[in-house]
């Protein structure tokens, strides 16, 4: 195991992986926020939005997967760069049996194990609680072969998820086709990775917006400021600086996502879905919109314009007062930095050949 981590630990270095540790470090020094200054903050409702947006993700797959299972078959899931776990109420309501949580920041994987003791806590207490087993570790899912850090190396899973971190795997060739393989390796033929990750055209289109010249764009709640060569950009390590209010302070990287298709191909995954958040939303409102109400208190929804130009039915009004904006509505600048961002799913085959 040692071994095999020096080994992808030279290969990292070689191919210049000097970012993961700044990423480790910001995130590890992220504090979680409290209720009262999450309800604060200028993104509240963005968050909410995206925590839907996984959801429907998720429940989209999982029931795809349910429907290939019979009754009491056991569901595995692997929540790849799973952060503080902020998705672990979503795979206890999917009914799972087993989870492996991984991240590169150890102190969000202690909390996010911290946070699964408790579910299973509230779990043992009520009699319908639901309990799955779960395991945890740390480590950089860019450089080491995870299978190597299950309890069971042959572990066959149903789904892989890697909720908006994927990127972080495009600083090198080396370290994308590691993340790949780790998605890829130990799913089962018919089961699903499943990801968000920024939308490049989107990034790539907003920046030449912003003038000929132009290296960042953004508003109040984001910023985007390029660290490469805009003119020609690299398939790999085209870098900029990513800001989001209060969460995220970090090196990220475009997602050329035609490269990331072949490398996909090459371990078996092939492309079923690729959509942006705004047209996500649109598809998935007519079955999510009890699911969006109850997740952000939103009294009711109306269609919108935004200066997009293009018609989003939208999120309009939601409860309580914010600062800043009309009462309890997700901000234009929530909206326009939710839309950065795109949904995508890869089905496992039986071998390479099928993708
Ligand atoms: N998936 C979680 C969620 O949706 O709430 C966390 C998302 S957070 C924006 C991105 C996460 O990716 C962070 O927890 C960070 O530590 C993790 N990460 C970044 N690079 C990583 C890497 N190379 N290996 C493992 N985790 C990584």
């Amino acid at each position: 195991e040692a071994d095999a981590e020096a080994d992808a630990d030279a290969d990292g270095e070689a191919s210049g992986a000097a970012n993961t540790h700044v990423v480790a470090h910001h995130y590890n020094e992220l504090k979680e926020a409290g209720l009262k200054e999450r309800n604060k903050s200028k993104i509240f409702f963005m968050r909410n939005f995206n925590n839907w947006i996984k959801s429907q993700l998720i429940n989209e797959y999982m029931a795809l997967i349910k429907h290939q299972k019979r009754v009491g078959d056991a569901l595995r899931v692997l929540d790849m760069c799973c952060g503080k776990g902020g998705d672990l109420l979503k795979w206890d309501k999917a009914f799972i049996s087993h989870l492996i949580c991984t991240d590169i920041a150890e102190v969000s994987v202690e909390q996010c194990q911290r946070r699964y003791q408790d579910i299973l806590q509230r779990a043992e207490k009520s009699k319908f609680g639901h309990k799955f087993t779960a395991e945890f570790f740390a480590c950089d899912s860019t450089m080491v072969r995870l299978r190597e850090r299950y309890k069971d190396a042959s572990l066959q899973l149903n789904l892989v998820s890697c909720q908006f971190a994927f990127h972080y795997c495009f600083e090198s060739l080396q370290q994308a086709d590691c993340m790949i393989r780790n998605a890829a390796e130990c799913l089962q033929p018919g089961g699903y990775f499943i990801a968000t990750i920024p939308d490049a055209y989107e990034i790539i289109r907003r920046l030449k917006a912003a003038g000929p010249n132009a290296r960042s764009f953004g508003n109040d709640v984001y910023n985007i400021e390029f660290e490469c060569d805009t003119e020609t950009l690299p398939l790999f390590g085209a870098k900029y600086q990513f800001h989001l209010e209060g969460v995220v302070d970090c090196p990220e990287f475009l997602v050329h996502f035609p490269t990331l298709i072949k490398l996909g191909r090459r371990h078996g995954l092939q492309l079923v879905r690729r959509s942006t958040f705004a047209d996500y939303f649109k598809e998935t409102l007519p079955q999510g919109r009890q699911l969006l109400q109850r997740m952000s208190g939103l009294e009711s929804i109306q269609a919108h314009r935004y200066s997009t130009g293009e018609q989003f039915e939208h999120v309009r009004r939601l409860l309580g007062t914010q600062r800043g904006r009309p009462l309890g509505t997700l901000s234009k600048n929530e909206w326009e930095a939710t839309t950065l961002y795109l949904v995508c799913a890869f089905k496992k085959c039986k071998n390479s050949w099928d993708s």
